[in-house]
C-alpha cells in the first residue's frame, strides 16, 4: 500500500545540476522543499576525498557512476517502421545517476549558446530562405533570446568561478577571447586554464590559418575561487582523470562543490536518496500536478503531495516521466500532432588523431583537465556562409585532448597491427606524441520529425512501464556538416606539424554502441505556441501550471556547444520567474 507523506511546498525530481540550482533558488524563498533523488547519496568529503582513487577499469569501462541498464533503460530504432530492442549496455550516451547528476562526472566544458541559436528558425529563414532548409526538419525559435538569459549565464559562471577569456565584453571584441560569442556583462570569474604545449601549438596553427583560437571556457579552475555562497575550490591540477570520474581537489564545478554544501544546512530543504519517481500524479482534471509517488530501494511505495513539482530528472527521464504520467499530449511523427517527444536530439561529433614524430614531439598528454583545451568558433552556428556549402548547423573545433589514460590511450597510426611486438611498439612510440582530441569537432543536431521518443509497445521496465523508446538517426545535413569540419580541424592538426592525420567522421546510420556524448536534448520542448511546445518559454508545463521543467528536454534543436551552460541558465530564468512572478499569482504565466 502507498504510504503518504505530509505535504511539502515544493518536490524536485532529481538532485543533479537543474534540480539543487531550483533547491536553493526556491528555500532561499522561504518554501519547504524536498528532492527526491533515484540514486546514492554523494558528497565530496566522502566520495571524492584526496585519497580517491581515480581508477580507469572502475569509473570508464565499468560506469561506476552511472545508471546500470538493468536499473532502467530505453529501446532504440534508427528508423520509424523498424523494430526497436532494448539497449543492453550503454554506448553513444551514458545516464548519471545519484546525487549531483551529470554534474559529478563531467568534464565542465562550460559554453554559452550564440544570440541567433535561440532564434533560428528565423535567423536561418531570413538569411538563406525557407527552402534552404530541409523539408522534413523541424527546427525552431526557443521563445526566450540570448539578452533574457545572459545574467543568468553570468549567475551560474560565478556560482561555480569558470575559468576564460572573454571575447565579447558589453558589444567590445576581446582579443584572445572568443570573438563569436554574444555580449556579456563581465569577464569571467577566473582567467583561462593555462595551456600545456600542445595546445599551444595548435593555437598558433589555428592562427597562421587566419582563424582566432581561444582557451575552451572551463569549470576546472585555474585558481582558488570563493563563489557567491561563500563556497571555496581550488585550483585544478590537471590531474587527467576528469570525465567519467569525481573531484578530490575540489577544483570542478559541481553540485556537490558550489551547491550542496549551502543547501544542507538549510532546515527547509530535504532529500530523499535512493528513491527513485515513477509518476508525477495530477488531479481529476488532469490540469493540477499533486505531488509525486517514488519508489525506495526496499519496494516500498511513497506519495509525496506538494504544491509545485519542478521535474529535472535529466532530458531523457523528464520525457519519459511525462509520457509514463499522462501529462502533455504524446507525439504522433506521422499525423504531426502532440509534443511530449518531439524534436529529440543529440550532438554530432568526431575527431581527429594526429600522429607525431616522436623523436621531436612529446606533448605529455597526460597532464590536462577535463576541459582543457584550445578551439575556434569560425565553424559554429551560423558563423560562417553556408550558401555554398548546402547545409545548415556547425560546431567549435579544437584541440580539447582531456587526459591520456592507459586503457584508453593506445593509440596507433593507421596500418599498425592490430596485436603484438609491431603493436606494442608503435603504443610506446605514439603514446606521448599523438594528439587524440576526445570530442574535437564538437556539431550541431537539428530536429526532425522522423527523430523522437515515444513508449514501446513491447519491452517494460522492472515497474511493468513500457520503455521509452528512441527513433534516431542521422540526416544528410548532419552528415555533410560534420564532414565539412572534420576536414577543417584536419586541416589544422596537420598545420601542428602531424607527419599523419586519421580522422573519423561521423555517419548515418546513428550508432548506439559508440559514445558521442551525454548531450541529449529535446522531447519536452520549451516555445510559444502549445501545439509545438511542451512548455513556456519559464519551462512552464502548458497544460500543468504548477510543474516546471528543467533541462535540456527543453532544447528544441541542439546548437554546436555542450549544453550544461545553457541548461543551467534557463534553470535560474525558471527560478527567477517563480520566485518573481509564479509565487505571487500562481497559474499559467502565459496566456495563449
Ligand atoms: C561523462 C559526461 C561528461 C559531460 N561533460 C559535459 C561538459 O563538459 N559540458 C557540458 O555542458 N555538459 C557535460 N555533460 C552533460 C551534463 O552532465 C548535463 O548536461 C547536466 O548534468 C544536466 O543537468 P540536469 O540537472 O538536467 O541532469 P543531471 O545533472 O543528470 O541530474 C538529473 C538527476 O535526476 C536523477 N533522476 C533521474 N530520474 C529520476 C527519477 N525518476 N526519480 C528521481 N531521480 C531521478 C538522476 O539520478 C540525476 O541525479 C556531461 C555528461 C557526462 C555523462
Ligand atoms: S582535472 Fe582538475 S578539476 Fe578535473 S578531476 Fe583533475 S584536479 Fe579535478
Amino acid at each position: 500500500m502507498t504510504k503518504r507523506l505530509p505535504k511539502k511546498d515544493v518536490v524536485i525530481i532529481g538532485l543533479g545540476w537543474t534540480g539543487s540550482i531550483m533547491a536553493h533558488e526556491l528555500t532561499d524563498e522561504g518554501l519547504d522543499v524536498v528532492a527526491i533523488e533515484r540514486g546514492p547519496w554523494r558528497d565530496a568529503p566522502t566520495d571524492f576525498p584526496p585519497t580517491y582513487m581515480q581508477d580507469e577499469l572502475r569509473y570508464r569501462v565499468r560506469h561506476e557512476l552511472f545508471l546500470r541498464p538493468d536499473q532502467l533503460t530505453f529501446s532504440f530504432r534508427n528508423k520509424i517502421g523498424q523494430t526497436a530492442l532494448p539497449i543492453r549496455s550503454w554506448g553513444a550516451f551514458m545516464p548519471p545517476n545519484g546525487v549531483g547528476g551529470g554534474g559529478v562526472h563531467w568534464n565542465a566544458e562550460t559554453w554559452r549558446f550564440l544570440p541567433s541559436d535561440f532564434v533560428l528558425k528565423t535567423h536561418l529563414t531570413q538569411r538563406y530562405g525557407a527552402s534552404f532548409l530541409p523539408e522534413d526538419m523541424t527546427i525552431q525559435d526557443w521563445g526566450v533570446t540570448y539578452d533574457e538569459l545572459e545574467t543568468h549565464y553570468d549567475a551560474f559562471e560565478y556560482l561555480c568561478g569558470t575559468s576564460g577569456t572573454a571575447g565579447n565584453l558589453k558589444g567590445q571584441i576581446q582579443e584572445g577571447g572568443n570573438p563569436f560569442e554574444g555580449p556579456r556583462s563581465r569577464p569571467y570569474p577566473t582567467p583561462a586554464q593555462k595551456q600545456p604545449w600542445g595546445y599551444q601549438l595548435f593555437a598558433k596553427a589555428a592562427r597562421e590559418l587566419g582563424y582566432k583560437p581561444f582557451p575552451q571556457p572551463s569549470g576546472n579552475l585555474s585558481q582558488a575561487y570563493t563563489n557567491t555562497l561563500g563556497l571555496q575550490m581550488g585550483p585544478c591540477t590537471y590531474c587527467g582523470h576528469c570525465e567519467w570520474f569525481g573531484c578530490a581537489n575540489y577544483s570542478k564545478a559541481s553540485p556537490q562543490t558550489t551547491l550542496l554544501p549551502a543547501l544542507v544546512r538549510k532546515s527547509n530543504f530535504t532529500a530523499r536518496d535512493n528513491s527513485e519517481v515513477v509518476r508525477i500524479n495530477t488531479d481529476r482534471s488532469g490540469k493540477h500536478a499533486t505531488g509525486v509517488t517514488f519508489v525506495d530501494t526496499s519496494g516500498e511505495e511513497w506519495e509525496q503531495p506538494a504544491d509545485l513539482v519542478i521535474l529535472s530528472a535529466y532530458s531523457l527521464f523528464n520525457v519519459q516521466l511525462l509520457l509514463h504520467s499522462g501529462i502533455g499530449q504524446p507525439y504522433d511523427p506521422e499525423k504531426n500532432t502532440g509534443v511530449i517527444g518531439r524534436n529529440f536530439t543529440h550532438q554530432t561529433i568526431s575527431s581527429v588523431n594526429g600522429f607525431f614524430d616522436h623523436t621531436k614531439y612529446n606533448f605529455n598528454p597526460f597532464v590536462a583537465s577535463g576541459s582543457i583545451g584550445m578551439c575556434v568558433d569560425e565553424f559554429n552556428g551560423d558563423n560562417f556562409d553556408h550558401g555554398p556549402h548546402g547545409f545548415v548547423g556547425g560546431g567549435y573545433v579544437g584541440h580539447v585532448q582531456t587526459g591520456a589514460r592507459p586503457i584508453e590511450s593506445t593509440l596507433v597510426p593507421p596500418g599498425t597491427p592490430k596485436w603484438g611486438a609491431a603493436w606494442k611498439k608503435a603504443v610506446k612510440e605514439n603514446y606521448l606524441s599523438t594528439v587524440k582530441p576526445g570530442t574535437g569537432v564538437h556539431g550541431s543536431f537539428y530536429a526532425y520529425r522522423d527523430v523522437y521518443l515515444d513508449l514501446d509497445p513491447t519491452y517494460k521496465d522492472r515497474f511493468d512501464r513500457p520503455l521509452m523508446r528512441m527513433t534516431i538517426d542521422l540526416h544528410d545535413n548532419e552528415v555533410k556538416q560534420n564532414k565539412f569540419l572534420t576536414d577543417k580541424f584536419a586541416e589544422i592538426i596537420k598545420a601542428m606539424g602531424a607527419k599523419a592525420v586519421a580522422p573519423s567522421y561521423r555517419t548515418a546510420p546513428y550508432d548506439m554502441t559508440t559514445y558521442q556524448t551525454t548531450h541529449l536534448n529535446g522531447g519536452a520542448i520549451m516555445g510559444t505556441d502549445p501545439t509545438t511546445s511542451a512548455v513556456n518559454k519559464y519551462l512552464q508545463h502548458w497544460d500543468v501550471s504548477n510543474l516546471f521543467v528543467l533541462g535540456a528536454s527543453a532544447f528544441p534543436q541542439n546548437a554546436g556547444y555542450n549544453p550544461t551552460g545553457t541548461v543551467a541558465a534557463l534553470a535560474f530564468w525558471a527560478a527567477s520567474a517563480i520566485r518573481n512572478r509564479y509565487l505571487k499569482n500562481t497559474g499559467p504565466l502565459i496566456h495563449v
